[in-house]
């Protein structure tokens, strides 16, 4: 938890919110939103960073809340984990990801989507059976499907994550450990787990031109995670001189505002076009 990890802050300001009429409001109206189409999903491009190309979209989930318009993640999937809504949630935006897959597959276009999982989701054991569910339904394979987890959910309870890993890339999916660089383990931790690719979190890489040290954080990390043998994604890349420096470091792939913000599906869709896939 966040006590546990020491934000004793950010827990106290959270529980003075958590009265707030904002807070009761969205908490309310969560079930409702879920089904009656007021949270959509946003899709942001990943692309190769040498030839450019796009092979994936990340889903990020936003809520167009009939008072408070737009309402984003950061917000809402806390309150939802609260308030025993994260299944439904989760769910739903499993759903409509691998659905926007075959809708892109229909039309020609081959990526995959990556879908983010909070804490709980992750380690609900029904997932495994869901997901496989999910994809029979909408035809897509396991492949065009990856999962992000943050590096924080591996390490609260390591053997549990390990376990549940497992089980998920047992599917088939791609396994993502996202955020990575804020939590705190480190790659040794991760040699052992099953997964795939790791995302270096944007704080390192936004500011890897004017800072030296988040420079060597992003370095190393993209040689140790090959050595290893994982992919990685530099996330939060917001200009073409941190694109050419990623590019330089031998990072696979990239992620921001530099391609491109997160666009609803129809945006997305042109953008996929434009870019080309693979
Ligand atoms: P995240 O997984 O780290 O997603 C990246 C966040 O960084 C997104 O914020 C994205 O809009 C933003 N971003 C992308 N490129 C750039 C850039 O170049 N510069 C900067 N400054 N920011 C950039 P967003 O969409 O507000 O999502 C916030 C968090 O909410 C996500 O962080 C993710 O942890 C969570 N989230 C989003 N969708 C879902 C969902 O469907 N389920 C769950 N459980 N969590 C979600
Ligand atoms: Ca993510
Ligand atoms: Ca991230
Ligand atoms: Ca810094």
């Amino acid at each position: 938890s966040a006590k546990q990890s020491g934000r004793g802050f950010a827990v106290f300001e959270a529980e003075l919110d958590r009265h707030s009429p904002r807070r009761l409001a969205l908490a309310g109206g969560m079930r409702v939103a879920i089904n009656e189409g007021q949270i959509q999903l946003y899709y942001q491009p990943k692309a190769d960073l040498r030839t450019g190309r796009i092979m994936g979209v990340e889903a990020l989930a936003r809520w167009d809340h009939p008072e408070f318009g737009i309402v984003g993640p950061s917000e809402f999937v806390p309150i939802a984990e609260q308030t025993g809504l994260i299944t439904p949630l989760t769910s739903f935006v499993l759903d409509a990801a691998i659905r926007q897959v075959r809708t892109w597959n229909d039309s020609g276009l081959e990526l995959s989507v990556a879908v983010n999982l909070s804490a709980r989701s992750f380690l609900d054991t029904q997932l495994a059976v869901e997901i496989p569910r999910l994809l029979a339904r909408w035809d897509v394979e396991a492949e065009q499907l990856e999962l992000e987890i943050t590096e924080s959910m591996l390490m609260t309870d390591p053997a549990r994550a390990e376990a549940t890993l497992t089980r998920l890339s047992q599917i088939g999916l791609t396994l993502s450990v996202d955020d990575f660089g804020t939590g705190y383990s480190s790659l040794a931790n991760l040699k052992r787990l099953p997964v795939d690719v790791i995302k270096i979190d944007k704080s390192f890489v936004m500011e890897m031109a004017v800072d030296a040290s988040d420079a060597a954080i992003v370095r190393s990390t993209i040689d140790l995670a090959h050595n290893l043998g994982l992919k990685v994604v530099a996330e939060g890349v917001e200009s073409e001189d941190a694109w050419r420096q990623l590019e330089t470091l031998g990072c696979d792939f990239a992620q921001g505002y530099y391609l491109s913000r997160p666009l609803p599906a129809e945006a997305a869709t042109r953008l996929i076009r434009e870019r080309g896939t693979g």
